[in-house]
């Protein structure tokens, strides 16, 4: 196991996080993993999904438990509803416990962002990718669901340019993480998704992020893919922080989709300004 995954698991909820976003006092972020919760069975048991078919009283105890121990409030926890596009939403106060304490009132969001003090927001995951953003100069924050659609339309690039856009942030001044995710050994796709890519990366990318097995199949590097979506979008290569932790290989910490034919809750990715 990762030397990092393997310090933070004594703790009794575990946090992953990124040094790039933990020295900005004002910036709370972090990555669950399956220990901590209530949930039983194979949702054991931080779950964080209500929509898996987990009890929804567990999922809730689980947010409680998680809203201790980051120091938040659950009625400002917002969820996302991930269907891999590459929509972002912009969160403010109004949409305050949407999806967790409050029924879900959006559909389609895969990224979110804010610059309002005390929300948080929560994106989910057992193998995709999660992307972690922030500018600490103009204090915005955001996350985004990239798996292989989400980044085959570069949500992460989308992402930053509504920081951009809509916040007037500098390119130079955002910093971004790829958190725990499944990892090129692990993770086999077959030539359709490789065509995919195509449209998006040159050859020589192609063979960057791919191997071909040869029977049709590949091996599939969806943490080097974001970084150069990342870095095409003018993010310094300094500024993309990944500890490099794949879900596959540690599910026995962590919820993998790939790891366990589905039979799996979700963990969480979260960000907020205090
Ligand atoms: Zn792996």
């Amino acid at each position: 196991m990762n030397e990092y995954l393997k310090n933070i698991m004594n703790s009794d909820i575990p946090i992953i996080k990124y040094d790039l976003f933990s020295k900005y006092d004002f910036i709370n972020h972090g990555f669950t993993t399956k220990k901590g919760g209530v949930s039983k069975g194979y949702y054991s048991s931080l779950n964080l999904s209500f929509t898996r078919g987990d009890e929804k009283e567990d999922v809730l105890k689980n947010y409680h438990l998680l809203a201790e121990k980051i120091g938040e409030d659950i009625e400002k926890f917002v969820s996302s509803n991930q269907t891999h596009t590459n929509n972002i939403r912009i969160i403010t106060g109004e949409d305050a416990g949407n999806g967790i304490v409050k029924e879900q009132s959006f559909i389609d969001v895969d990224g979110m962002l804010t610059n309002e003090k005390g929300i948080v927001l929560f994106t989910y995951y057992a193998d995709c990718v999660p992307l972690f953003f922030a500018d600490p100069v103009k204090r915005v924050v955001g996350m985004s669901h990239s798996g292989w659609r989400g980044t085959v339309k570069k949500i992460g690039a989308k992402t930053v340019d509504m920081m951009v856009e809509k916040f007037g942030c500098d390119r130079n001044d955002i910093i971004t993480a790829i958190g725990p995710s499944i990892c090129k050994d692990c993770y086999e796709v077959s030539l359709d998704v490789i065509d995919e890519f195509r449209k998006i990366f040159d050859e020589d990318r192609i063979k960057e992020i791919s191997v071909d097995k040869g029977n049709g199949h590949f091996m599939l590097d969806l943490w080097k893919a974001n970084e150069y979506i990342l870095m095409d979008a003018g993010i310094l290569k300094e500024h993309i922080e990944n500890r490099r932790i794949c879900t596959f290989e540690n599910s026995d910490v962590l919820f993998s989709h790939r790891a366990t034919n589905g039979k799996r809750g979700n963990l969480a990715g979260f960000i907020s300004l205090r």
